[in-house]
């Protein structure tokens, strides 16, 4: 299976920011071993602003752009290493792809980003993708931003026509009620149709039921199910639920694509 794997910033570091060692070992382990059996592998990975505030030794996230913007320079960097030295260990070769909006929105240079992606994943080759946040900027009228990787690892998956998409996050799934106010909220294992109820309980962008938004994760799912393939929201602290999740075991949330009938 061709696979794109999101992991924010809440699987990759501590709440102190800093690196979370133990859960990225595991991880690259994982990813290494799915790529060993045969799958192709993609990885749409956050975490550059949020390491390169850590080692500019900011103060917090940064509110101003070019601060931003400085950040992601600095943190891309020390996550690309971090990623290269620990993909080396099992002899995976990683590559860094950064996008901004208008490297999908052109039709030309989308087709750039589908040939590269194909190549890589011919010389089998990891890519490694995430928003350029050092030169993508949300001035006022110009926005060049997609803003969070929920939604570009559903572009992505779309482009590279995936087999499945997993978004790896600091929530089970999707829940009827939000599980950190209501007890009786229960786990919603799969989803078929995204109908009107569901986006209402996955709230406003940012004031959902994960701290990634559920609402950008059910407007990927959305993608991915149109598109034709499976999405899974599922915890990121446990790695190895991703062999669970690739032989279609009950992870997490499944939104089961819609499969055209020959
Ligand atoms: N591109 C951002 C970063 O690397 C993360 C965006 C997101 O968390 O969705 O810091």
């Amino acid at each position: 299976m061709k696979i794109v794997i999101k992991v924010g910033t809440s699987t990759l570091a501590h709440a102190t920011g800093r690196l979370n060692i133990r859960r990225v070992e595991h991880l690259v382990k994982v990813l290494s071993d799915l790529k060993n059996s045969g799958h192709q592998l993609i990885l749409v990975s956050s975490g550059a602003i949020g390491m390169g505030v850590g080692k500019l030794n900011l103060p917090g996230r940064p509110t101003d752009m070019p601060t931003k913007q400085a950040a992601a320079a600095v943190g891309q960097c020390e996550l690309m290493y971090i990623y290269d030295q620990m993909f080396s260990q099992y002899s995976h070769t990683v590559a860094q792809i950064l996008l901004t909006r208008e490297d999908i929105n052109f039709s030309e240079r989308r087709q750039n980003f589908e040939n590269i992606m194909n190549r890589l994943l011919d010389l089998n080759a990891l890519p490694i993708i995430n928003e350029n946040d050092a030169v993508a900027t949300d001035e006022v009228g110009v926005s060049t931003t997609i803003g969070e990787n929920d939604t570009l690892s559903a572009v992505v998956a779309c482009c590279v026509d995936a087999d499945l998409l997993v978004l790896l996050s600091d929530i089970d799934g999707l829940y009827t009620a939000d599980p950190r106010k209501d007890p009786h909220a229960t786990l919603i294992p799969v989803v078929e149709t995204i109908t009107p109820s569901l986006e209402e309980l996955a709230g406003a962008p940012g004031s959902s039921l994960g701290t990634g938004g559920m609402a950008t994760k059910l407007k990927a799912a959305e993608a991915a199910m149109e598109h034709g393939f499976d999405m899974v929201i599922a915890n990121g602290q446990r790695p190895e639920m991703l062999y669970d999740i690739v032989s279609g075991k009950p992870v997490g949330t499944r939104f089961v694509g819609r499969r055209t009938s020959i």
